[in-house]
């Protein structure tokens, strides 16, 4: 075998190995401490990776005074001018929190979540962390003080690097939308189904997906059985996998 050839069969091997040996992704789950007594609290999060905003739901919030977290995008932020204008006119309603600079999977290893390309490196981990943290800060919102990835996956190292920059990390219990993919009827029924201590995610940046009906239908059945809402920094999240402690 000549030098070269045996060199390049070591390089192979090698990152057959680390590859083998790369931890598996995770998707955290959070709660925030139940209420205890009453009919019971959830948090409301909604994730605005790119695109547009869905006004059915922005104008459901506003008009029946129901608080939420919306994790934004540096590109979002840039897009969506009049939504952000929306939201800081109510500051009692929204708390906007970081979905990273440009929507890429906090997750150190080059792979594919979803069909979204990871961020493949620590440094680029960083990169949108720090970028989503940058814009937000740079529309005179308060600095942020959760981070939630694309997809909503992560490579553990990348959690405790997120958690090192001062990051609490936004898992969640209740797949309202399933990506925003969902009709409106499976996504009424399972953001109804939310119970004391769950915290819900869907997206609020899909205004042409039948989810966002189901999104203020599901809204309106939990107020109508007398579940408060609550925000991310008004509440006590415990998240797995390292994400809040
Ligand atoms: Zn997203």
């Amino acid at each position: 075998m000549r030098p070269q050839k045996n060199l390049c069969m070591i390089a192979m091997s090698l990152a057959m190995v680390s590859a083998a040996r790369a931890a598996p992704l995770v998707e955290p789950t959070l709660h925030i401490r139940p209420e205890a007594s009453g009919a019971g609290r959830v948090a409301l999060t909604l994730d605005a990776c790119g695109g547009q905003t869905d006004n059915r739901i922005l104008s459901a919030l506003v008009e029946n005074k129901i608080p939420a977290t919306i994790f934004v995008t540096g590109i979002w932020l840039k897009r969506n001018a009049a939504a952000v204008e929306i939201m800081r006119a109510h500051p009692e309603l929204f708390e906007l929190e970081n979905h990273g600079g440009h929507h890429i999977p906090a997750v150190d290893t080059p792979q594919k979540i979803y069909g979204i390309r990871s961020a493949g490196s620590p440094d680029a981990v960083l990169a949108e962390v720090q970028s989503g943290a940058a814009a937000l800060a740079g529309t005179g919102e308060p600095a942020p003080k959760w981070f939630r990835g694309a997809t909503a996956e992560y490579s553990p190292s990348a959690i405790a690097m997120i958690r090192k920059l001062g990051f609490k990390i936004a898992g969640f219990s209740i797949n309202g939308d399933g990506g925003s993919l969902l009709g409106a009827k499976e996504t009424a029924r399972r953001i109804a189904a939310a119970k004391d201590g769950d915290v819900i995610i869907s997206h609020i940046n899909q205004p042409t997906h039948a989810a966002g009906e189901g999104v203020v239908q599901g809204l309106l059945a939990l107020k109508a059985k007398g579940l408060t809402f609550v925000r991310l920094d008004d509440a006590e999240g415990v998240g797995n996998n390292g994400t809040t402690d």
